[in-house]
């Protein structure tokens, strides 16, 4: 039986075409790319899932609003209209503008962990791990170990193990650690949720140790919206309500708004302590512009005052999520193994299953990436060992706790039709997965290596 699937709540208004190339001209382009997907040009992609950050399509409200956005170089009218929405939604007392997610971290964490060692996440996001390492510190992720069996069933498997959390303090020494970080939703679980009263359990234990406790926020509406199915208390809650609940007790929070605000550029650093505002503002003047424009331009300060808004609507979440559980029913039906159940943002294809023969280092999620280009000219990404990198320390390559190959899906772009697609491609690639070969690095970059490595096929 087909599961419920939530119809689009919006009409097309505005289209681009697409163009799906041979197989052989996309064997062609893999090798051109060196296999790293991020070198292919999109122009030769046919259902782009590399990510869902940016990829959104805006609505028509929003289109408006890059009209009359404001280009005063300060206190723009755009600014204002940001900081009554975001005031609003986050009810966070100081609230600065940024270009994106990571010029947020980059703003934040130094600040943070000065003089810090560590810094301890539920999962950190792999520019939030390279800016807690650029800022001198180490990064220590302490999911819950649920998240790590992609088959076992859970409600939240984004969560802190708080137990391990609180013994992780105590031995690493508070006073060693900068921030405990919650990203939610858990992207590097598989866009995994993360309760209210986890956040709320984590943020005391936070405190207790007089450690500031920050929130990833960047999919924090989806996070909403699991919250309200999921976690009985908060089932008869608006998605405006369950996100005070969930920011309440955080002392800052950082968020790329080209995911749940729906824009294709923006961020935003939240916090409660003036004396933290005032050391954001100063280095946000130097790193990305003043304060009331923080790198973005008043045009697209316009559009994510109103995406803000936007994604939070329920009716939205409900079809966005019902995407991602439509796709999800179709790998299950085939007996496709992914991270279940289902995240927010993207099916996560559990490739250590699906390609059992491939060791993590020769990248069995990449491998796969690469067959979904060359099935269906599909753009998917690994959330794996090649994304994780090598050991800052050793330089030695690490072991993932996953090997992801990640099928993110933007916001109001693809239809119903594309996911069938994506789900066809998957079920042919399955049928000859013993034949697939892995892949080893021929040339990396010291740091995020995933975006620019070169690959080859290992014979
Ligand atoms: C995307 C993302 C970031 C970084 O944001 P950018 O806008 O890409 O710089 C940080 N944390 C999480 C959880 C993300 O998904």
């Amino acid at each position: 039986m087909r599961p419920i699937y939530y119809p689009e709540p919006f009409r097309i208004k505005s289209v681009e075409p697409l163009k799906l190339l041979t197989r052989e001209e996309r064997r062609q382009r893999l090798q051109e790319a060196n296999y790293n997907m991020f070198s292919l040009a999109a122009r030769d992609v046919y259902i782009d899932l590399l990510t869902d950050s940016g990829t959104g399509a805006m609505s028509a409200a929003q289109w408006s609003g890059v009209m009359v956005g404001d280009e005063s170089y300060a206190g723009a009218e755009s600014y204002y209209h940001l900081q009554e929405a975001a005031g609003e939604i986050f009810r966070m007392p100081y609230l600065q503008l940024v270009h994106q997610g990571r010029a947020a971290e980059k703003v934040l964490l130094p600040i943070l962990l000065s003089g810090k060692k560590y810094a301890i996440a539920n999962m950190h996001f792999d520019t939030t791990r390279a800016h807690v390492e650029l800022a001198g510190a180490r990064a220590i992720d302490c999911v819950v170990p649920e998240a790590l069996d992609t088959s076992t069933y859970c409600d939240f498997k984004g969560n802190m193990d708080c137990e391990r959390l609180n013994s992780l303090i105590k031995e690493l020494g508070a006073e060693n650690v900068g921030v405990v970080i919650m990203t939610i939703t858990n992207n590097s679980a598989g866009g995994q949720p993360v309760s209210v009263e986890n956040i709320k359990k984590t943020a005391e234990i936070a405190h207790k140790y007089h450690i500031p406790f920050m929130i990833d926020a960047a999919r924090c509406a989806e996070n909403a919206y699991f919250i309200k199915r999921r976690e009985k208390a908060y089932g008869s809650c608006s998605i405006p309500e369950i996100l005070h609940a969930c920011f309440e007790d955080a002392d800052c929070f950082t968020m790329s708004a080209k995911k749940d605000a729906i824009v294709n550029m923006g961020g935003l650093i939240g916090c409660r302590d003036k004396a933290l505002f005032e050391a954001v503002k100063q280095r946000t003047i130097s790193l990305e512009g003043f304060v009331t424009y923080g790198g973005m331009s008043g045009r697209d300060i316009e559009a994510l005052a109103v995406g803000l808004k936007e994604g939070i609507d329920e009716n939205f979440l409900r079809y966005r999520i019902g995407q991602m559980e439509y796709l999800a029913a179709r790998l299950d039906e085939a007996g496709i193994p992914y991270q279940s159940p289902v995240g927010g943002h993207a099916v996560f294809v559990d490739a250590k299953k699906l390609l059992p023969h491939i060791p993590y280092y020769q990248f069995p999620a990449q491998a796969l990436a690469v067959e979904l280009y060359l099935e269906a000219g599909i753009r998917a990404c690994d959330i794996g060992s090649f994304l994780l990198g090598n050991d800052p320390d050793t330089g030695k390559q690490l072991e993932a706790d996953f090997e992801f190959t990640r099928l993110a899906i933007p916001r109001r772009v693809y239809t119903q039709s594309h996911l069938d697609v994506i789900a066809d491609a998957l079920i042919n690639i399955k049928e000859r997965a013993a034949s697939i070969k892995g892949y080893k690095i021929v040339e990396e970059p010291p740091i995020l290596r995933h975006f620019t490595a070169k690959l080859r096929p290992v014979e």
